[in-house]
C-alpha cells in the first residue's frame, strides 16, 4: 500500500517536471534574420526556420525574415552562415503586427504605443496589444497582423522580364468595352448605404450577403463563403470561374469589403461609408467577375472581397492559409484599394508591389498605357493593402491604387461618392482587366494545343501543318507548337503529336 503511494507520488512528481521543463527544446526565441541569395533561404529551410513574417528589406535582393528559433540550437544558424540577431527572448506573449506609415500618418511615438522590435525604413515590426494597434492605425498607420502559422519559405529573384501584350489587342479591348460605369457607381452607392461595414457590426454581414447574392446574379455557381474566426467570425465571399485551357492554374482578384471610421464625432458602428475605401475595390471585384464569366478566361480567376482588411489585413491572411493548405497554386494576385478619387486634370495611378513582382508592375503599366488615359507610376512596397497578405505567401501579387490619395476622406465620415469620379475609376477597372486577361493568355496554354481549345487532337496537327507548309498562322505563344520542347516548332513536333494521339505515344509535357 505505501509502496504504491510512493510510486504515485514519484509519478505525478514527474509529469509536474515534465510539464514545467517541457523539453531541452522549449525555449524558442523571436530572431530577426538575412535572407541574402537563394542558398540562404535554401538554409533555412534545411534548418527548419519558423517565418512568421517578411519585410521589406532596404538592401535589393535581400530579405529580411522574423522567424522563432530554439535558443539552444541557434548557433546552428550561424554555422550555417546565417545572420540573425535574437529581437525577442519571450515571444508571443503579447500580439506582433506589422505597423507602417501612410500618407496620411499623423506620426507618433510608437515605443509609447508597444515594443518597436526591427525597423526598416518606413516599416516597424511591433509587439504591441490589439487595442494599441487600433490606436495607430487611428493615428493613420498601416497595420498588418502578424500570425503565429509558419510561412512557406521561397525564394524570388527579383530581376523582372518583359511582359507579353505591349500591343494593343482588339481582343483586349472587347473585354474593356464591357465594363459598366454606371454599375461602378450604383453599386458603390449601394455599399455606402449600408452605413457601415464595420467588422463587428450587423450590416457588414447584410454587405456580405449583397455580395453574394450579386456573384450569383450574375450566373457564377461557384461561389461560397470562405469562413474563419480571427477574433469574430468572419467571412470571404469566393466566386470562381474555371479556366478553359489551364484550370489548374489560378489567378486571384480582389479588395476588401469591409469599412472603419477613425477621429472625434466618429462611430464606426454607426456610419462608415466607405465609398473609396474600399467600395470602390469590391465593386471593382464584382465586375472583373460579371465579364469574366459571360467570355471565360483560360486560366481559372477567384474573385474574393476581402474581410477584415481594417484590423490588419486579416480576411486576406485567412484565405491566403485556406490556399495553402488546399494547394492552390496562385500564379498572381490583384488587389484593388481606394480607385476613384482624382482631384486634378492629371490623372494618375499608383501600382504598388513587392520588387520580385516586378513583371506584373511593368504588366500592369503597359495596360495602362495602352488602354487607359491614365498616367501610371510605380509607388514602391507597401504592407497597406491586402496584396500583401499574398506576398507573405510567397504569391506575387500587385495593389492599384489611385495616384491622388483621398486625404479628406480616407476612414472618415466624408468617404461618401460625393468625392469621387467614376469615369475615372473605370480607367483603373479597365487596367486591372487588361492585365487580368492579358495574363490569363500568356499563361493559360497547353503545350500540343496551337488551337487553344484546351484540347489537344487532330486540329492541332493540322494547325501545325498549316504553319510550317502554307504560310498559315504561328503557334501563339510558340510553346503551344513546340512540344518536344527543343526551342523550335518543326515536323519533329508534328510526328510527336501523332505519336501521341494515334500510336500511343508519351503525352506533351505540362510545360517545357
Ligand atoms: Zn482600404
Amino acid at each position: 500500500m505505501r509502496a504504491n503511494r510512493i510510486i504515485l507520488f514519484l509519478l505525478v512528481f514527474a509529469i509536474m517536471v515534465i510539464w514545467a521543463f517541457p523539453s531541452a527544446h522549449g525555449a524558442p526565441v523571436l530572431i530577426k534574420l538575412r535572407l541574402a541569395d537563394e542558398a540562404d533561404f535554401q538554409t533555412a529551410t534545411r534548418l527548419d526556420v519558423a517565418v512568421y513574417h517578411k519585410m521589406t528589406s532596404e538592401f535589393s535582393g535581400e530579405e529580411l525574415v522574423i522567424a522563432e528559433y530554439e535558443k539552444s540550437d541557434l548557433s546552428a544558424l550561424g554555422d550555417a552562415g546565417l545572420s540573425y540577431e535574437i529581437v525577442d527572448e519571450e515571444p508571443w506573449t503579447e500580439s506582433y503586427y506589422l505597423v507602417s506609415e501612410s500618407p496620411a500618418a499623423e506620426k507618433v511615438n510608437l515605443a509609447e504605443y508597444g515594443r518597436v522590435l526591427v525597423s526598416t525604413e518606413t516599416a516597424h515590426f511591433m509587439k504591441i496589444s490589439q487595442e494599441n494597434a487600433w490606436s495607430v492605425a487611428a493615428n493613420g498607420y498601416y497595420i498588418a497582423k502578424v500570425f503565429r502559422r509558419p510561412l512557406p519559405l521561397k525564394y524570388k529573384s527579383t530581376e523582372g522580364t518583359s511582359p507579353k501584350g505591349r500591343y494593343y489587342d482588339p481582343d483586349i479591348d472587347s473585354y474593356l468595352s464591357q465594363i459598366d460605369q454606371d454599375s461602378l457607381f450604383e453599386w458603390t452607392l449601394r455599399l455606402q448605404n449600408f452605413q457601415t461595414r464595420y467588422t463587428y457590426t450587423d450590416s457588414v454581414l447584410a454587405a456580405r450577403d449583397w455580395l453574394y447574392d450579386k456573384f450569383a446574379s450574375f450566373g457564377i455557381d461557384s461561389l461560397w463563403l470562405h469562413h474563419y474566426i480571427d477574433d469574430v467570425h468572419q467571412w470571404n465571399p469566393v466566386a470562381t470561374v474555371v479556366g478553359t485551357a489551364r484550370p489548374d492554374k489560378v489567378i486571384v482578384v480582389g479588395g476588401h469589403y469591409d469599412s472603419v471610421v477613425y477621429g472625434a464625432g466618429t462611430n464606426p458602428y454607426v456610419w462608415a461609408p466607405g465609398a473609396d475605401d474600399n467600395g470602390t475595390g469590391t465593386v471593382a471585384t464584382l465586375e472583373m467577375a460579371r465579364i469574366v464569366h459571360e467570355n471565360p478566361l483560360p486560366v481559372t480567376v477567384m474573385f474574393v472581397p476581402f474581410a477584415q482588411e481594417e484590423q490588419g489585413l486579416v480576411g486576406s491572411w485567412y484565405f491566403c492559409e485556406w490556399l495553402y493548405y488546399h494547394y492552390i497554386n496562385v500564379h498572381w494576385m490583384i488587389n484593388a484599394d481606394m480607385i476613384a478619387h482624382s482631384v486634378d486634370g492629371y490623372q494618375d495611378v499608383t501600382i504598388y508591389a513587392h520588387s520580385s513582382a516586378s513583371y506584373f508592375v511593368n504588366l500592369m503599366m503597359d495596360m495602362a498605357n495602352i488602354y487607359t488615359y491614365m498616367s501610371p507610376g510605380y509607388g514602391g512596397q507597401s504592407s497597406g493593402s491586402d496584396h500583401y497578405s499574398f506576398y507573405q505567401w510567397g504569391h506575387d501579387a500587385v495593389f492599384a491604387a489611385e495616384g491622388d490619395f483621398f486625404y479628406g476622406g480616407w476612414h472618415k465620415n466624408f468617404d461618401t461618392v460625393d468625392s469621387l469620379d467614376f469615369t475615372y475609376m473605370k480607367e483603373v477597372v479597365k487596367m486591372c482587366l487588361a492585365a487580368l486577361v492579358t495574363e490569363a493568355y500568356n499563361i493559360g496554354y497547353v503545350v500540343g494545343d496551337p488551337t487553344r481549345d484546351g484540347i489537344i487532337d487532330i486540329a492541332d496537327v493540322l494547325f501545325l501543318i498549316n504553319y510550317l507548309y502554307r504560310g498559315g498562322e504561328a503557334p501563339d505563344p510558340p510553346e503551344t507548337g513546340d512540344v518536344t520542347c527543343d526551342g523550335i516548332t518543326n515536323i519533329d513536333d508534328v510526328i510527336f503529336l501523332i505519336n501521341y494521339l494515334y500510336k500511343g505515344g508519351p503525352a506533351p509535357p505540362d510545360s517545357c
